[in-house]
């Protein structure tokens, strides 16, 4: 008897491994590995969905369970991605579904449906058939006499385009228009002038009386067109073509394109022409007929770097990240699964992108904590790239100005190749000069945000008509509503952490949980009315700025401004024009950014990152300095940056001076060497959560314990502590930080610590796993 082995979306322990079900006759010939499937699962017999990963023939005793509904007419996960699901597992103790649905888009996970179309141009939709009928339509899938087309059932409207289709240019041509008629006359010439375009109605001259007159005339006819979602984004680039290289930039690119033994380290100052290398190496790889993915930070925070690859690649470019609808990522992932797209643009998950034929992964910036999920599976998107690089035999680029630890200790180690970039490419734009202005020695005015440096630096960019950018290090920031009268500040209900003022919306609320409230009009503990608001950073800068700048013209760019669709590219694009002296923002305006015209960079506030409780503060702090001074001084005219700070001798903000990677990257080392932290030893930390405190207490104290036990003496296990934010979402939560070089039994011993929560006591007991957490 043929069975099919499924894995069932029921997140629990046994689930990971596959069950058997039987497969029943009529679905016996098309019935495919990675298919989706519906079956019987539980005593109860509730339908779940599952992915059939395997087949067996068996002999049964047993009633078996059969396979019930059939849910997609071709496989929707590759085998390439079902063995990458069992060996991530290993590394990010989830459940195996949870990797297996990382892989497919939202859409999938959820509801769509399908058209089949048939040769002649009909439709059919597969929730519609029956289940004889969607075997009999799966079968000509199969033989390529049914094609299948993907439709959203989201709300979403999908975007269509129309079309002026002359029936018959003879026709047209022959039919006669009166004299007086003169715009029926007019568009007839006009359409004969353009009859081997497309034209579009939208940009037609004439009103729509006067199409109509044609249509019914049976002369043109309106021609419909889908548009991909992200259409609008292809048509707005203009094309550009490849630079030549210098020499760092060609033998970089030749090492990349010769060997697939090591992935490589390209590591370049801000400005020495990584992305035209990627670019080149991706269109090596496609002239070999090959695939690419290209993944970056959060792209929607850097539609610049899109729009280069577009610019390359045009229609070849498909685009994953979080900022797109669950449609337009559903539409993307279409045209890579069709072959239409070979190269993907994308953020973290863009690695799972189900390519064919892959030649290169490229992870620029690969230093950036966001290529690891914080949510399950935490895996890590450089780890992902590694293992498909195997699979493919693809090239592996890791691209940063400054690398992570780790990477650069495998560089050194000879585990990865390095490859140096050390000018700047455009040969007139040399690094900005760094000051570093000591904030302790401004004391004229306590609650100035600037110094009187920065400001008068700030003013003559302006005269000069050059564009300055100022970042406010917002990390440990966030607006808040306080009592002026006894102090209370409004905290969650549910986490121990004050809610985050949103002005846009005028509630508060809370980034862990997501509980939302209005503002009191009282203060909840004295009763008075003095409740004040205390807005963002960037928004009191940028008041600040208005009182001391008048005349400036500025730009906020914040979570505030930017949280509608498109609105970074908006604000990006005003800058770009010079609508704007200064743009103010977050982190966010760190990344990627090149303006020709910036001269001046002005951080406003350097020390924030530095004091939180994360042995990566410091490279963080150093990344992010070095990565936005690199914003200034790109093209001709020479940059300035201003760094103020109350630790001007820290190694992070000092080093910044000089640029000095190298530097850093010595003394950071010795810091982790001495404390034993990464690159020197691995990290794993246990997170035992519960909603008593008493047992959360316990319950992390027994595991500790059980680790202690189970590990060598060489490792060593920190903790339990009281994680930095105690309480979230009405649970207590406590960690534990395992250290290790060599660990043999660690992932049986962290599976015995997962088998706890499986057992009847601990039923509301939460342990999380987290390898190489990079937040703490
Ligand atoms: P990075 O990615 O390292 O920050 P970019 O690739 O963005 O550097 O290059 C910086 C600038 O130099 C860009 O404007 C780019 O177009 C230009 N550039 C890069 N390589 C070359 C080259 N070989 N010749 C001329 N200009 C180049
Ligand atoms: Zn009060
Ligand atoms: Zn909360």
């Amino acid at each position: 008897m043929k069975i099919a082995k499924i894995i069932v979306d029921v997140p629990l322990m046994q689930t990971d491994k596959a069950f058997s079900y039987r497969v029943p006759d009529e679905l016996l010939d098309f019935l495919m590995i990675g298919m989706r499937v519906h079956v019987p699962f539980g005593s109860a017999n509730r339908l779940v969905q599952g992915i059939v990963v395997d087949f067996a023939e068996e002999e049964i005793f047993s009633d078996l369970k059969a396979v019930s509904e059939l849910l997609d007419p071709e496989p929707v996960l590759t085998k390439e991605q079902l063995w990458l699901a069992d060996e991530m597992r290993h590394s990010v103790f989830s459940y195996k579904i949870s990797c297996l649905k990382a892989m497919l888009p939202n859409l999938l996970n959820s509801s769509y449906d399908k058209l089949l179309v048939a040769a002649d141009g009909s439709k059919v939709k597969w929730s519609q058939l029956t289940e004889a009928d969607k075997v009999l339509s799966a079968k000509k899938v199969r033989s390529a006499e049914l094609s299948v087309e993907y439709v959203a059932k989201s709300k979403e409207n999908r975007k269509t385009q129309k079309f002026v289709v002359i029936n018959d240019v003879d026709k047209l041509s022959a039919f006669e228009i009166e004299k007086r008629a003169k715009k029926r006359l007019e568009m007839k010439y006009y359409l004969l002038r353009h009859a081997n375009e497309k034209l579009s109605v939208k940009d037609l001259d004439f009103s729509s009386a006067i199409l109509k007159f044609f249509v019914e005339n049976q002369l043109v006819h309106i021609e419909e067109v889908e548009l991909s979602r992200t259409q609008a984004t292809f048509d707005a680039v203009s094309s550009d073509s490849a630079k030549v290289l210098n020499d760092e930039q060609q033998s970089a690119f030749n090492h990349i394109i010769k060997s697939v033994e090591k992935p490589f380290l390209l590591e370049g100052i801000t400005g020495s022409g990584k992305t035209e290398v990627y670019l080149q190496t991706i269109a090596h790889f496609l002239e070999l007929g090959k695939t690419a993915i290209m993944l970056v930070p959060e792209i929607s925070l850097t539609p610049q770097i899109t729009n280069r690859f577009i610019a390359r690649f045009g229609e070849k470019v498909a685009i994953m990240h979080s900022g797109l609808s669950d449609g337009e990522k559903y539409d993307e992932w279409r045209k890579i699964k069709s072959g239409t797209a070979q190269v993907v643009v994308g953020a973290r998950s863009a690695i799972f992108a189900p390519v064919e034929n892959l030649g290169v992964i490229i992870i620029d910036e690969e230093h950036e904590s966001s290529y690891k999920q914080d949510a399950s599976p935490r895996y890590h998107a450089r780890d992902i790239a590694l293992l498909r690089a195997k699979w493919h035999h693809a090239a592996l680029v890791l691209g940063s100005a400054t690398p992570s630890l780790e990477s650069r200790a495998r560089a050194m180690r000879g585990v990865y190749e390095l490859l140096l970039l050390t000018k700047r490419a455009n040969e007139s734009a040399i690094l900005p000069d760094v000051e570093i202005v000591d904030m302790r020695r401004e004391i004229s005015d306590q609650s100035s945000n600037f110094s009187h440096v920065l400001l008068s630096k700030i003013k003559e960019k302006i005269e000069k008509d050059e564009q300055v950018i100022l970042m406010l290090n917002r990390r440990g920031y966030s607006s808040f509503v306080m009592c002026r009268e006894c102090g209370f500040v409004v905290d969650c209900p549910n986490c121990d952490i004050s809610l985050t003022l949103h002005m846009d919306t005028r509630t508060l609320n809370c980034h862990y949980c997501g509980h939302v409230q209005g503002i009191p009009q009282t203060c909840p503990n004295c009763q008075s009315r003095k409740i004040r608001y205390y807005g963002s950073g960037t928004q009191k800068v940028e008041e600040e700025l208005h009182e001391i700048l008048p005349e400036a013209r500025v730009l906020r760019m914040d979570v505030d401004t930017t949280r509608t669709k498109n609105a970074h590219e908006k604000i990006l694009e005003k800058f770009g024009h010079h609508e704007a002296d200064i743009l103010l923002g977050t982190q966010m305006i760190a990344k990627g950014l090149d303006f020709p015209n910036v001269t001046l960079v002005g951080v406003i506030n350097a020390d924030t990152g530095l004091n939180l409780p994360d042995f990566r503060a410091s490279e963080r702090s150093f990344e992010l300095l070095m990565q936005v001074a690199g914003r200034a001084g790109r093209a001709d005219k020479k940059g300035e940056v201003l760094i103020q700070t109350f630790n001007p001798k820290h190694y992070a903000i000092e080093l910044t001076k000089s640029q000095d990677y190298e530097k850093f990257y010595e003394m950071e080392m010795r810091f982790r060497r001495e404390l034993s932290y990464p690159p020197y030893y691995f990290t794993v930390q246990v997170l035992v959560s519960h909603k008593n405190e008493e047992v959360a207490i316990q319950k992390s104290y027994e595991i500790a314990q059980m680790l202690r036990q189970n590990l060598t003496e060489k490792s060593k296990i920190l903790g339990p502590t009281p994680r930095p934010i105690a309480r979230t979402h009405n649970l207590y939560h406590y960690q534990i930080l395992v250290k290790y070089r060599f660990e043999e039994s660690l992932e049986r011993a962290l599976n015995q610590v997962l088998e706890l929560t499986q057992l009847r006591e601990n039923k509301e007991l939460r342990v999380l796993i987290d390898s190489e957490p990079q937040n703490f």
